[in-house]
């Protein structure tokens, strides 16, 4: 190498060097994207259409809109929805089957959204907690419906029976019957006065 490549060789490394340090400049003024979990977790923003976990929507006097139609159950491709039903009795007498136990299994979801899509009431939906690490998998098997199940609303009160009101038909006839008798009575009796009358 002789003088005059050394000087170059020795340009080129500082201009190298430059370009790497202009580099390292902008990012220390670029703002951070790194997700400092978990000491970020109360300013933590997660999409609202992430899909961490199924429950049940309640409303605010707890009650969820679960029919027990089984649609999701059917719906689900890994068996991942098991729904126990009990039969109540309803004030018509009828009976009608109503949710016990809604187990959902967090392990085994796909999150594919087809339970909620199949659900004709509503009734659950994906919530975006994804804090959801357990030590152990029989911890990841949940029952959605953690609210007492509210019972039958009692039978309403049979109308009060009206008033017995007269038959007046019935009463028609009793007032009109002795009428009629004492008419033909008075006729009866007015016969022979009559007939004596032609009579004489
Ligand atoms: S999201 Fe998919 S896999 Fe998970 S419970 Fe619903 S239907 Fe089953
Ligand atoms: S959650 Fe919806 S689809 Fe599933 S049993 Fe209840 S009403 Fe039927």
């Amino acid at each position: 190498m002789n003088i005059q490549e050394y000087f170059v060789s020795l340009f080129k490394g500082i201009h190298s060097l430059i370009k790497g340090m202009e580099v390292t400049g902008k990012e220390l003024v670029t703002p951070k994207v790194t997700e400092q979990y978990p000491e970020n977790r109360a300013t933590l923003k997660i999409p609202d259409r992430f899909r961490a976990t199924l429950q049940f929507v309640y409303d605010e006097e707890g009650n969820h809109k679960c029919i027990a139609c089984r649609s999701c159950e059917r719906a689900c491709p890994n068996g991942t929805i098991h729904i126990d039903t009990r039969m109540v009795d309803l004030p018509n007498g009828k009976k009608k089957q109503k949710l016990d136990k809604y187990i959902y299994d967090l392990g085994s979801c796909t999150f594919c959204s087809l339970c909620v899509q199949s659900c004709p009431t509503n009734a659950i939906e994906f919530s975006n907690d994804f804090e959801q690490a357990v030590f152990r998998r029989e911890a990841l098997v949940k029952q959605l419906n953690y609210l007492p199940e509210k019972d039958e609303p009692a039978p309403a009160p049979a109308p009060a029976a009206p008033a017995e009101a007269p038959d007046k038909a019935t009463d028609e006839k009793t007032v009109e019957k002795p009428a009629v008798k004492v008419a033909v009575k008075a006729d009866d009796a007015a016969k022979p006065a009559n007939e004596n009358q032609e009579n004489q």
